[in-house]
C-alpha cells in the first residue's frame, strides 16, 4: 500500500496554531527559572541505556516497559532518554560541575516513553526539568516549591492545581518501612493484583502507587512511612512544611506518595490536577541525595522536579496567551507592479528603522481586496497600502484593520516615527 506515511503513534506535531501557547509558556519559565537564580544544561538526547537503568531503577515502569533501547552501529545500548534528571547528574558528575560548588539547573526538552497513549500520555513529550545539587534543605525545597506555585500564579493557574507532600525517609527507615510493608501486604496477598504481587518482592513501596480503585481500601489501611519516618527526615520534614505554610503555601501530606523511580528519599511532591482525567500530575519532584554517589560522584545532597509540558499547555486558559505578541503589527498590501519593488524595499528599511517592528509582507499579488483579505487573516493589527498612486506620490496608506477608523495617508519619511510610536505604544 502506498498511503502517506504518518507519524509515529503518540509524537505529535506541535502545529503553527499551538506554539504560541508553547512560546509563551516556555518564555514565562525561562523569565522565572533567571529570577530563582537557574542556569540552562542542555543534555543528549540519547543516553546510553546502563545509565537509567542504574538511576531509575531496574523494577519500574520505566526501565521494564517503556523505554525506547536499541543497538547503534556498533552494537552499544542506548536509550531515548525516557526523564532528564539521570543525564543531568550524568553531565554534572562528567563535567565537574558539583565539586565545591552548589547548582542549580534547567533543561527543557522531549522525553520518550512506549506508553499506551491517551489524553496527557504520549510517546514523546516534554519536560521542563530542574534540578538543585549540594544543598540539604529543606529551605531550598521550600524555594523549590514556591518557585513552582509562582509558575501557577503566572499562568492562572493557582485554583487548577494543589500540591501532595510527602516525605521517604532515610534509605534505612525506607528500609525498615519495606518490612512492615511486605509483612502486611502478604497478611492479604489475595487482595493483591497482579502487578502488586509482582513488585512485593522487587518493589513494594510501588504498590503504594498504584492506580486499581480495587486496591485503594487495601493501601489505605497499610502502614504510613511517615509514622515510621528516622528523627532527622522527620525534622527536615516538619522545617519544610514550617516553611511553606509561612510562605502561605497550601499543601495536603499523602502518605502513599512514592514517586515511580527509585532515586527518591525525603522530600517528595506532586502538583496534581482534576482537570486533565487520569493523568492528573503536572509536576512531580523530591529530593535524591544518593544518586550522584550512585552513578559514580561525590555524595552530593539533590533535589528537582519535572514538569509535563503537554499536560501543563492543555491546563492553560487561552485567553492568558498574548496572542498580539504573535502576530505581525503590520501586512503589507502592494498593488501594481512599481509597488511590488518599491514595497519590499520599504518593508526592509521598516524592519531597519523601527525596532522590534513585525511586518508581513503580501507575496503572491491578488487584488486590493484580496490582499486585504489576507492581511486581515494574518491578524496584523495595520495594513500598509502601497498602490500606483502611493508610489507616485511618495507615501502609502495605514488602514487600521482591528477598529472602525479611516484608512490615512502618511508621507514616507513620516511613516518610520508613526511606527515607532506605534510599536512602544503596544509594548
Ligand atoms: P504518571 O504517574 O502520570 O505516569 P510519572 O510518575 O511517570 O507520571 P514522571 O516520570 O515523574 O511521571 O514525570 C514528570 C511529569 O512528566 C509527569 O508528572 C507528567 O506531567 C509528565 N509525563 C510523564 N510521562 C508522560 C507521558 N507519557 N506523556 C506526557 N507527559 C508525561
Ligand atoms: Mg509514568
Amino acid at each position: 500500500m502506498s498511503g502517506n506515511i504518518q507519524a509515529v503513534r503518540g509524537m505529535n506535531d506541535i502545529l503553527p496554531e499551538q506554539t504560541p501557547t508553547w512560546q509563551f509558556v516556555e518564555q514565562t519559565l525561562r523569565n522565572l527559572l533567571a529570577a530563582y537564580g537557574y542556569s540552562e544544561v542542555r543534555m543528549p538526547i540519547v543516553e546510553k541505556t546502563e545509565l537509567f537503568k542504574r538511576s531509575i531503577g531496574e523494577v519500574t515502569d520505566i526501565v521494564e516497559k517503556e523505554m525506547y533501547t536499541f543497538e547503534d552501529r556498533n552494537g552499544d545500548s542506548l536509550t531515548l532518554r525516557p526523564e532528564g534528571t539521570a543525564g543531568c547528574v550524568r553531565a554534572a558528575i562528567e563535567n565537574g560541575l558539583l565539586y565545591n560548588q552548589t547548582q542549580k539547573l534547567w533543561y527543557l526538552g522531549p522525553m520518550f516513553r512506549h506508553e499506551r497513549p491517551q489524553k496527557g500520555r504520549y510517546r514523546q513529550f516534554h519536560q521542563l526539568g530542574v534540578e538543585v545539587f549540594g544543598l540539604e534543605g529543606p529551605d531550598v525545597d521550600a524555594e523549590l516549591i514556591l518557585m513552582s506555585a509562582r509558575l501557577w500564579r503566572l499562568l492562572g493557574l493557582e485554583d487548577s492545581v494543589t500540591l501532595q507532600l510527602n516525605s521517604l525517609g532515610s534509605s534505612y527507615a525506607r528500609a525498615m518501612y519495606r518490612e512492615k510493608l511486605v509483612h502486611y501486604f502478604e497478611q492479604h496477598i489475595g487482595q493483591l493484583d497482579e502487578d502488586s504481587r509482582r513488585r512485593l518482592l522487587s518493589n513494594p513501596l510501588r504498590i503504594l502507587d498504584s492506580k486499581n480503585p480495587d486496591m485503594a481500601a487495601l493501601i489505605a489501611a497499610a502502614p504510613k512511612l511517615t509514622e515510621h519516618l528516622d528523627a532527622e527526615s522527620k525534622a527536615h520534614f516538619d522545617a519544610l512544611c514550617a516553611q511553606l505554610e509561612a510562605a502561605g503555601v497550601r499543601y495536603q501530606i499523602n502518605p502513599c506518595l512514592v514517586r515511580g523511580l527509585d532515586y527518591y528519599g525525603r522530600t517528595v511532591f506532586e502538583w496534581v490536577t482534576d482537570k486533565l482525567g487520569a493523568q492528573g500530575t503536572v509536576c512531580a519532584g523530591g529530593r535524591f541525595d544518593g544518586l550522584v554517589e550512585q552513578l559514580g560522584g561525590k555524595a552530593t545532597p539533590a533535589i528537582g522536579f519535572a514538569i509535563g509540558l503537554e499536560r501543563l499547555t492543555a491546563l492553560l486558559d487561552e485567553d492568558v496567551v498574548p496572542l498580539e505578541q504573535f502576530r505581525p503589527h503590520i501586512y503589507l498590501v502592494r498593488v501594481g507592479d512599481a509597488a511590488q519593488q518599491h514595497a519590499l524595499l520599504l518593508a526592509e528599511r521598516l524592519r531597519d528603522e523601527v525596532p522590534g517592528l513585525r511586518v508581513q509582507l503580501n507575496h503572491g499579488g491578488g487584488s486590493f481586496k484580496n490582499q486585504l483579505k489576507r492581511a486581515d487573516k494574518s491578524g496584523a493589527a495595520l495594513a500598509l497600502v502601497m498602490g500606483e498612486e502611493e508610489v507616485a506620490n511618495g507615501t502609502v496608506g495605514i488602514k487600521p484593520l482591528r477598529e472602525q477608523s479611516e484608512q490615512q495617508t502618511l508621507a514616507l519619511d513620516q511613516i518610520v516615527p508613526f511606527l515607532r510610536d506605534y510599536v512602544a505604544g503596544r509594548k
